[in-house]
């Protein structure tokens, strides 16, 4: 604690006397530091040695990490990309999310499309360009796409893939931008990299064997992409490995994972000596960091998404900047990914453009007095040194967990001690109320213009015949009980389980017509639906539905055949306006006996041919196989 202290008082220092500093290096434009940001997607912090790992992970990252500063207690904002990636790139800890330029995949909460990006907001793109900066970006990841709302602002976009892997490795990647660099950097830069190595799928690499018992037999429980065989539980990456996972299992999926790690630091040492070489090393403030962590084995879990559990929040925060940055410092209050975009602006000493403001703090300004030094946030969660508090939005489950005795986060303590729950939940809501507010004011005025597909978990339903409500992981098909409850009489279930949520209604005789309603904003859209097919269900033959999509109920309906062999049917629906932002249809049965299920309603907005030229369609349906190789989708 002691040497803290020292550094964080040397650090002061430098602080302090930044105001003369800055005025005479911005006086010569061109020795204003470049920035580049390497985004590890899906890096815990606890696999760095900088952060104390036993194993040698991370040699080059460590080597910089002693030149730099280290944030030793540092979390991410997001338990997932989607959730984590504008959060960082706007310092907002509400953000509306900022989804992408692809036609199948972009579920949506209905909420978020009342939303723009409120205009206290910049982007770190924003900033830098507006400060003279060139912007680049460097993604391996497939959600990273032209049109994208976090890749517009950026001055240029390199997207790098590779042909038969769900994303370019970060070999690939450095040497695109190495070729970048050594022509390119006339100015100042600001760049972004993202790279997605720690990423699932955790494929078996040479570095896997210096971590991997030799004698292990991975084929029995992992497939051939490193993957746990296990079950998708979410959207968002959520895998439950096998009820029978052992520790022998665990420490193979370690042993893949702690080779992701090695393997990119390995590439990220050779970009350092490439640095070096082209003088630009000690002229740059280089910036490590991660969007989350990954969940391997704790809470039976693999991947990432789920709670905010430490193994998918806890993140690294490396940066090394000579002459602003003392090497050696050690950070070790709370810092969160929301102070990164802040803390960039601090050390290049470019300015916040007017009117604009961040969520989070220069970490150099903190003390460990600072309120914001105690605590770390996501949207529904909050820790500190000694607790966490977690609260399910979607079922309303509050979990307290007392660290220091309990770190691996497994005793809920939330029933037991009621009034230290209740405190720190409205520590939380205090904390993340002027953020919340921003949020909540900036209400979409146009039209979205990207597609977006809204599942069965929002939608509002009304029927003659009873509603069962349910929450499970399994499809029908695979679940007895649903099953079993779906012939006993009509009725239409509803499962809300996000991710695997659907309707489902099986017909025998006298099933009533069923309502669906859910807020979309107005708008026209060529809409779609998503409604499995096979032959027969159960013994229960596809047959016809009729569907009157819009408002007007006395409109054309589409006539959709579930029984056509199709694991992922697409019915399109035609064209439908939607006014009074809301969307509404109703489902006929037809045909007795028979059976219907539907997982959610895709939205394309109809486009000028202009606007339309933008998405392209092969890409797209390019960039689904890569999601679902990463775990984002089935
Ligand atoms: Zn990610």
């Amino acid at each position: 604690m002691k040497k803290i202290k020292t550094k964080l008082f040397i650090l002061a220092a430098v602080v302090i006397g930044g105001g003369i500093v800055f005025s005479f290096i911005l006086s010569k434009r061109e020795a204003r530091p470049n920035v580049i940001f390497i985004l590890l997607d899906a890096a815990r912090a606890d696999r760095l040695g900088s952060y104390g790992y036993e194993e040698d992970t991370s040699p080059n990252l460590d080597a910089m990490a002693e030149e730099g500063a280290v944030c030793l207690n540092n979390f991410s904002n997001g338990k997932y990309t989607l959730e984590s990636v504008p959060s960082y790139f706007y310092s907002r800890y509400y953000i509306k999310s900022l989804f992408p330029a692809d036609a199948d995949i972009p579920l949506q909460e209905p909420e978020n499309l009342f939303h723009e990006i409120d205009h206290e907001a910049v982007s770190m793109a924003g900033v830098f360009k507006e400060a003279g900066y060139r912007t680049v970006l460097f993604s391996a990841h497939p959600w990273l796409v032209r049109g994208h709302k976090l890749v517009e602002d950026f001055d240029e976009f390199y997207k790098v893939k590779e042909r038969h892997s769900p994303h370019a490795d970060a070999g690939t990647v450095f040497k695109r931008v190495e070729n970048w660099l050594e022509t390119n950097p006339d100015r100042p830069f600001y760049m972004y990299i993202h790279l997605m190595d720690p990423h699932t799928p955790h494929e078996r690499k040479e570095e896997t064997l210096l971590f991997a018992d030799p004698d292990y037999d991975y084929q029995a429980k992992f497939d051939r992409h490193g993957n746990p065989r296990g079950q998708f539980i979410g959207p968002y990456g959520d895998w439950r490995v096998p009820e029978d996972f052992t520790e022998e299992d665990r420490n193979y999926l370690n042993a893949l994972y702690d080779g992701d790690i090695r393997y990119s630091d390995r590439c990220f040492g050779d970009f350092v000596r490439f640095l070096k070489k082209e003088t630009l090393y000690d002229r740059t403030l280089m910036v490590i960091a991660a969007d989350h962590g990954e969940h391997l084995g704790e809470h039976g879990l693999s991947q990432h998404g789920g709670k905010a559990w430490d193994a998918v929040i806890k993140t690294p925060l490396i940066l090394r900047l000579p002459g602003k940055v003392p090497a050696g410092t050690r950070i070790d209050y709370f810092t969160e990914n929301v102070d990164i975009l802040p803390t960039l602006v601090g050390l290049t000493g470019v300015s916040v453009p007017a009117g604009k403001v961040f969520d989070g703090d220069n970490i150099f300004e903190l003390t460990p007095e600072s309120e914001s030094a105690k605590w770390a946030l996501t949207r529904e969660s909050i820790r500190s040194k000694e607790f966490k508090y977690i609260i399910d939005k979607e079922t309303g489950e509050e979990l307290l967990y007392e660290l220091k005795e309990d770190p691996a986060e497994k005793n809920n303590l939330a029933e037991e001690r009621p009034e230290q729950t209740a405190e720190l939940k409205n520590t939380m809501e205090r904390l993340l109320s002027r953020s919340k507010e921003r949020y909540s004011n900036a209400v979409r005025k146009s039209p979205p213009r990207l597609p977006f597909a809204i599942p069965a978990h929002y939608f509002k339903l009304e029927s003659k015949s009873p509603i069962q409500a349910i929450r499970k992981f399994n499809y029908p098909w695979q679940d007895q009980e649903i099953i079993s409850l779906a012939r006993s009489k009509p009725v239409w279930i509803h499962n809300s389980q996000s991710g695997r949520d659907f309707i489902l209604g099986f017909n025998q005789t006298g099933l009533a017509p069923l309502s669906i309603k859910f807020p979309v904003p107005n708008g026209e859209y060529r809409v779609s639906l998503d409604c499995p097919g096979a032959e027969s269900i159960h013994g229960y033959p596809g047959s016809v539905f009729k569907i009157s999509p819009g408002s007007d109920k006395t409109g054309p309906s589409v006539q959709v055949n579930t029984g056509l062999p199709s694991a992922r049917q697409r019915v399109d629906l035609g064209i439908v306006r939607v006014e009074n932002n809301s969307f509404e249809t109703v489902i006929n049965p037809v045909s007795e006996p028979s059976w219907i299920m539907i997982r959610y309603f895709g939205f394309e907005p109809v486009l000028s041919a202009a606007e339309a030229g933008q998405i392209d369609s092969e890409e797209a349906a390019e960039r689904r196989k890569r999601l679902t190789a990463l775990g984002y989708a089935q």
